[in-house]
């Protein structure tokens, strides 16, 4: 009877930290696959630029050239915030933001 009880107690135990550590698990993948799309803060994105390293112009300024320019905006595809809003942090982490207008410094048309 005693150990019926141990095991009980036991399975409900382990069943906590089960349903603890697969909920923590869920919850950090939701989060790195959400990462690719969304601005969220993530500790795959460049620390210093806040941004996907494989798409920060910042930190690798080939990607402006081998991008090419955007049609779309006519401006490099590499740091066309409107096609790529995540870029948005590493202009005003580079000081390129203009307040006033919403847009990088360098691409403000005013
Ligand atoms: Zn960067
Ligand atoms: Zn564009
Ligand atoms: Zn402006």
């Amino acid at each position: 009877m005693e150990s019926i009880v141990n095991k009980k107690l036991i399975l409900s135990i382990t069943a906590v930290i089960l349903v603890g550590t697969g909920s923590f698990f869920i919850y950090s993948t939701y989060f790195r696959s959400a990462g690719g799309e969304t601005t969220t803060q993530d500790s795959t994105l460049c620390a210093e630029h806040g941004v996907d390293p494989a798409l920060c112009p910042f930190c690798d300024p080939k990607l402006i050239e081998a991008k090419g320019v955007c049609q779309e905006h006519g401006v490099p595809e590499a740091l066309c915030y409107q096609c790529n809003p995540g870029l948005i942090p590493g202009f005003k982490a580079t000081d390129d933001w203009c307040k006033g207008h919403d847009v990088p410094e360098s691409q403000c048309p005013l």
